[in-house]
């Protein structure tokens, strides 16, 4: 079976650079918050323009982080999209506030303006108090920012982006970091940008959030370690990874070059036969996923199993909506049922995607949906 992300080619191209890395971290000796994190920070912001990076321990608590900062909780209402990963929700939940679940735009299946106002107006007809939004860049895609925020400014409400699939990609020449108030990414060893556990980011331009960030992935500390001024979080990026990323972003620039190589590829191939992704004009992916969006006849059990037989694996992100699932169905939606993020559950299919591709997979894909 051929890799789902390829990590061991990326691994194989950089070994020797990552040893020495890392073996510098186990020299000095300095795991928490020592030199490599600080320089990473920096390289973070210079890469996408952000004012302040904030590294962290996962995207989730990037997320939580926020929403402490924030000052979120119970009463309070957030909306996120149904159609992502349960993180973006949780934080939300974890809080003690309503995340309000929002349906997604046809093409892009980020958030959808229309199903957002009436997100709000649905929190505030159950008595919440609306006080956030959380895009998601699904799959790579900055979501629609220029549309939301709008809305978001008329209702006093702030955004974040939940850039965790979206590292790297941009819209209108400006980078995934320095859209909305503030952002998050995840470097899930899976994600566009990874390391080799679990690790996150947040960036803002905002001073003030910035050194509370700092504050509050630290156990709330003020002045020093044992002067504690707030209740906080240990949330800390560990140096080691800290150390794994700076290797990492060397490369991440032709890797994503190579990753919408691959994308047009699979664009090229399969084009006419399923429904290829969309990309808003002026946009650029980070393709942390190349999902196809099967036509009505063709089965997607049918079309995994094929694919499977001749060694191309296929995972669907993501089979349930989050209003849908267990956890979160007690939850309010924008509307009683969200269309598109259903129909998308239904349908959706991603294929190998990362930096090192196999070329013939895309003509192998086209010969066996061209079957089905
Ligand atoms: C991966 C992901 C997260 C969570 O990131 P972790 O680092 O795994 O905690 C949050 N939101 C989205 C959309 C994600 O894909």
């Amino acid at each position: 079976m051929k890799p789902f992300i390829d990590l061991k080619t990326q691994l194989a191209g950089i070994r020797g650079a990552m040893e020495t890395a890392i073996n510098r971290v186990l020299d000095h000796g300095l795991f928490i918050l020592g030199p490599e994190v600080y320089l990473l920070e920096q390289q973070l912001s210079v890469f996408c323009g952000a004012k302040h990076t904030i590294t962290c321990s996962n995207g989730t608590d990037a997320l939580g982080l926020v929403l402490l900062a924030k000052g979120v909780g119970p009463g309070d209402a957030v909306c996120v999209p149904s159609f992502t990963y349960a993180a973006t929700a949780e934080a939300v939940a974890l809080q003690g506030a309503v995340p309000v679940f929002i349906d997604v735009l046809e093409d892009t299946y980020t958030m959808a303006p229309q199903s957002l106002e009436r997100g709000i107006a649905k929190a505030k007809a159950l008595g919440l108090r609306p006080v956030g939004i959380i895009p998601v860049d699904l799959f790579g895609q900055p979501a629609a920012y220029d549309l939301l925020q709008p809305i978001a400014d008329f209702h006093s409400l702030w955004v974040m982006a939940d850039a965790a699939q979206s590292f790297g990609a941009s819209y209108q020449g400006q980078k995934v970091g320095t859209f909305a108030d503030v952002s998050i990414t995840s470097f899930f060893p899976a994600k566009p940008l990874g390391c080799f556990g679990d690790g996150g980011a947040i960036f803002t331009s905002d001073d003030g959030l910035a050194s509370l960030l700092m504050s509050l992935r630290m156990h709330g500390q003020g002045e020093d370690k044992y002067d504690n001024v707030r209740i906080g979080m240990n949330a800390r990026l560990d140096t080691l990874q800290a150390a794994v990323l700076l290797e990492k972003l060397k490369i991440f620039p032709d890797e994503l070059k190579a990753r919408q190589k691959t994308a047009d590829a699979y664009n090229a191939a399969l084009n006419g036969i399923v429904k290829t992704p969309s990309l808003r004009a002026g946009a650029t992916s980070s393709w942390a996923q190349y999902t196809i969006f099967l036509p009505e006849g063709m089965t997607r059990s049918c079309v995994m199993a094929a694919l499977k037989e001749v060694g191309i694996p296929s995972v669907i992100y993501y089979a349930t909506p989050l209003h849908l699932q267990k956890a979160y169905q007690a939850y309010p939606r924008a509307e009683d049922s969200l269309p598109i993020c259903e129909a998308l559950a239904d349908r959706v299919l991603s294929l190998p995607m990362s930096g090192y591709v196999d070329p013939n997979i895309p003509l192998q894909v086209c010969n066996i949906l061209s079957k089905q």
